[in-house]
This record gives structure tokens, sequence and C-alpha cells, in this order.
């Protein structure tokens, strides 16, 4: 089963989730039908995601990372609620590009150079917006720097996700770790020579470390405890209203033309793939709503 776990020490400097996503990435790879190297970027992102979703105040609020880069990939958009439930969309799911070295997967390569766009919408008229250059195209660097340039919350962000033989998802996880205003000077040293020290986060994760586990070494030396902890899921909140809309946004003309052509539509949910079928006498009574 996934889990995200939230951490935090009593003084408030410090805060940390880690997640494990094995089966959310599996069934987001399912859905998309990913390439391996698409798998990593997009598994990285829902992982990275589905953390920050549970950073939200609000259960009417969501969180959206946003890729768009000149590799192959093109772009991807991933989406969380405030319970971690994810769910995404990549432009391009089939890359195929020679691994990096000895087995990894060109992430960065795949990405390319771009931007990573982070939209925060609370329910209200704006949602807020921060926009950063990709700095490698791996996604956790990419995030580190946006949470440091557009939030100014020095993070330390790490992710992996392990693809097998089969195409399929071996393990996934990955780890979010916060400086707060009051930290101290004396904590971000031991943080930083932690780090050095931590095997790398794909190792842990294809030793089957638990989210306690992917943290043990980053927070050495720190007291802190358990805040929540969440079952993350890939989930879509689709409707066929939801769905309405974007045949309503063809326009009168085009509506009436599909319906005496075609007699209906079908159109699947972007996120999920579910298929939805409208008639052309919905067709029409869409068309008249015009
Ligand atoms: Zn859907």
């Amino acid at each position: 089963m996934d889990r995200i776990i939230r951490l935090s020490d009593d003084a408030g400097h410090i805060r940390a989730f880690a997640a494990s996503t094995t089966e959310l990435v599996e069934k987001s790879r399912e859905i998309h039908l990913t390439s391996p190297v698409v798998t990593a970027a997009f598994g990285r992102m829902l992982t990275a995601n589905s953390m920050m979703g549970i950073m939200l105040k609000n259960v009417k609020e969501t969180i959206s990372l946003q890729i768009r880069g000149d590799g192959p990939l093109e772009s991807a958009v991933t989406v969380s609620d405030c319970f971690g439930n994810v769910r995404g969309y990549v432009a391009n799911p089939v890359v195929d590009i020679p691994l990096k070295y000895r087995g990894k997967l060109d992430v960065g390569g795949a990405v390319g150079s771009g931007t990573l766009t982070v939209v925060r919408d609370m329910g209200l008229k704006e949602p807020y917006v921060g926009k950063v250059q990709l700095q490698t195209g791996e996604i956790a660097e990419d995030l580190a720097y946006y949470y440091g340039v557009s939030e100014q919350v020095p993070s330390v962000v790490a992710l992996g996700v392990l693809v097998d033989v089969d195409c399929s998802v071996k393990a996934a996880g990955g780890y979010i770790v916060q400086l707060m205003p009051d930290a101290t000077e004396d904590e971000i040293c031991r943080i930083e020579k932690n780090i050095k020290e931590q095997k790398p986060v794909s190792t842990l994760i294809a030793e089957g470390a638990s989210p306690e586990m992917l943290l043990d070494c980053v927070l050495k030396g720190f007291n802190l405890k358990p805040v929540t902890e969440v079952t993350p899921d890939y989930k879509c909140n689709c409707t066929k209203e939801r769905i309405e809309k974007a045949l309503v946004s063809l326009g009168k003309i085009e509506l009436k033309k599909i319906a005496a052509e075609d007699g209906g539509a079908e159109l699947g949910c972007y996120f999920c793939g579910k298929k939805y079928n409208f008639s052309a006498d919905e067709l029409i009574n869409l068309s008249e709503k015009i």
C-alpha cells in the first residue's frame, strides 16, 4: 500500500514528507502506457505532487505541477488534492532515448530545457502561480530550485522511480525536507552533512525502504515526530458534466456538424482514459445551450 508521512519538530524549524508511491505510479503507467523513461519522469512528478498535496491546508484546494520542455516528452501535468490523491497527463507517453549510464534512465534528456510551473488553486478567483526555469529536467532538482527561488523555502527534494525489465514499476517514492524560517545555522549544517552521507534515493527505494527509512539518514540527529499519514492513490474525479465543457468549447456549429455527420461522439478523459458517450440528441441539446 502506498503511504505518505509528514514529520515535524517541536520548534517548527523543520518539516519533512516522505512517500512510497509504487502502486500509484504503476497505475498511471497502465493508464497512460508510458515507456520507461516517461514512467520515471511522470512518476517523479506524481510522487512529488502527492507530497505537495498534503501540504495544502483546505480540502477545496488543489496543487498542480506542469513541465514544459524542448525534449521528446514535450509536456506533462499532474494535480493533487489535499489527501495526496493524484492524476495527470503527459503529452508524449512513449519516448525512447538512450540510457544515461549503467541502466540509468535519462529523465533530464526526455524533458529537456524549459519551465516548471506550480499552480495552487485555493478555490478563489486567481490561483497562485509560480514558474521557474528547469535546472536539470530531473524533476527533484527543479522542484528544490522552485522552492528556494519562488517560495524562499530551502528544501531538499529526492525522488526515485525504478522501472523493471518488463517495464512495470518496481518501486517508487521520495522525500521533501524543508527548512522553516526559524531553522538555525547548526541545523542547516547538520542536514547538509547528512545529505553527503546519504545513499541515492533510487538505491534506497530499490532496497525496499519505507517512507520512514527514506528519512533516516537525512534527518539523523533530529527529533522529528509524525504529524500525519495518508494513503495516496491515482484517482480521477472526471464526470460527464466536465467532459461536456470540452464539447461546448467546440462551439455551436461544430457540435451540430458532429451530431449530423457522426451521429454522436465518444470522448475520453485525459487523466484516466474513461470513455464518455454523447448521442446526437445530447450534442444538439448542448449546442442549443451555447
Ligand atoms: Zn478521468
